[in-house]
């Protein structure tokens, strides 16, 4: 066992603080990693808030991981010690059900274990995150990072953001001669904006914020509509193909259904703690139009992203804060203010823990 300084909240009312904690010793197949920067997903501040109902503290969130391997177990043959590695949302699954099979982990039958706030397959424990100074984990859900090691704290949040995006967009074979929408420009958006145009779609962003304008047409989108404009939405009914949502808030679809052409799809990533109103029946029904969701990515397919990003030369554009600023980054991304994703410098942690 291994003594692990970390940041934990308590409740969902009280804000995180300095917690250490024991991590085990490598196991055979484990890996284990010095944590160098990790990335603030919208569902840190869910899970740590309690706002999904589930949450089992002390919670240690954090699963846009990127580090260093300092020890591997025996049995260990994808990497060795000194290889920069990523850990993403999913630690372990029971590896023997159909989609564990299929590399779909993350729709294991018998639920996979989430990077923290999971159960761990066999010791039945609460998993423990990021947002903490080391992790040791299976070989099998380490990822393999190929990005210069100068760009490794904007490489941490395409562990989530990225494959969050990139996978329903390749489910739904997003490409070149597709029309596809973004709605919500956060640490999702983000990603899905600048991933969706490296695969070749005419990308079209949507937001709330009419400030974001400008860098949404940097980071790769053709158009911008501010969605709250009716008259902006109506000029798009019955074009899209595609069109991915990542708003953590809930709200109406209706009006985004409308812009799907016949048998276009939008997909639901964001995960607000409440239902969104309904959708209307008939806006699905007269073109076909289909309403889904889709749930991170399988490890394989994050490795996939992971080499495509690193080929496509694809980043998270990120805000570096130290550990003690977490709940400030919490805040301004409930006033969507994320430009465009939070990375906590792990390197603050010792600071914060003798401070
Ligand atoms: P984020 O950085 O906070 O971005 C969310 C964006 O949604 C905001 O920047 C804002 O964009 C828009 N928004 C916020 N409130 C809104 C409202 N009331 N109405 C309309 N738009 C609003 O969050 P994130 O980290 O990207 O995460 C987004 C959601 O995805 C969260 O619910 C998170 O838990 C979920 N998630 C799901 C998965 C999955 O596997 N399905 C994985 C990771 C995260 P504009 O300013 O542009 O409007
Ligand atoms: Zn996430």
């Amino acid at each position: 066992m291994t003594q692990a300084r970390a940041y934990a909240a308590h409740s969902a009312t009280t804000p995180l603080v300095p917690f250490t904690f024991e991590r085990r010793a490598p196991l055979a197949r484990d890996v284990a990693i010095d944590i160098l920067h990790c990335g603030v997903c919208h569902s840190d501040l869910h899970t740590a808030r309690g706002e999904w109902g589930h949450t089992v503290f002390p919670c240690v969130p954090g699963h846009e991981i990127v580090g260093r391997v300092t020890a591997i177990g025996d049995g260990v043959s994808k990497f060795k010690v000194g290889d920069f590695v990523g850990v993403g949302c999913m630690v372990d699954s029971c590896q023997h059900c159909q989609p564990c099979a299929d590399g779909l982990e993350q729709y294991c039958d018998n639920g996979m274990t989430d990077t923290y706030n999971g159960r761990e397959q066999q010791g039945k424990a609460n998993t423990l995150g990021g947002y903490s100074d080391h992790i040791v984990v299976h070989e099998k859900f380490v990822l393999r990072v190929s990005h210069a090691e100068a760009d490794l704290a904007a490489v941490a949040p395409l562990l989530c953001a990225g494959i969050t995006t990139y996978s329903p967009f390749r489910q739904w074979d997003v490409g070149p001669g597709q029309k596809v929408g973004v709605v919500g420009l956060g640490g999702l958006g983000h990603m899905g904006v600048k991933i969706a145009a490296a695969m070749g779609a005419h990308v079209v962003l949507f937001t709330t914020s009419p400030g974001k304008r400008d860098d949404a047409l940097k980071l790769g989108a053709k158009e911008v509509v501010v969605s709250k404009n009716p008259d902006e939405m109506k000029a798009h009914r019955n074009s899209f193909d595609f069109i991915l949502n990542t708003v953590a808030a809930p709200h109406n679809l209706d009006p985004f259904l409308q812009l799907l052409k016949l048998d276009g799809t939008m997909t639901l990533v964001g995960a607000p703690a409440s239902p969104h109103p309904s959708p209307t029946v008939f806006g699905l029904i007269m073109k076909r139009r289909r309403l889904a969701g889709s749930l991170i990515g399988g490890i394989a397919e994050t490795q996939e992203m992971l080499d495509f990003c690193a080929e496509h030369q694809i980043l998270a554009d990120i805000e570096t804060i130290a550990i003690d600023q977490i709940e400030t980054a919490y805040e301004r991304m409930l006033k969507s203010d994320v430009k465009y994703r939070f990375v906590i410098d792990m390197g603050t942690l010792k600071a914060a823990h003798s401070a």
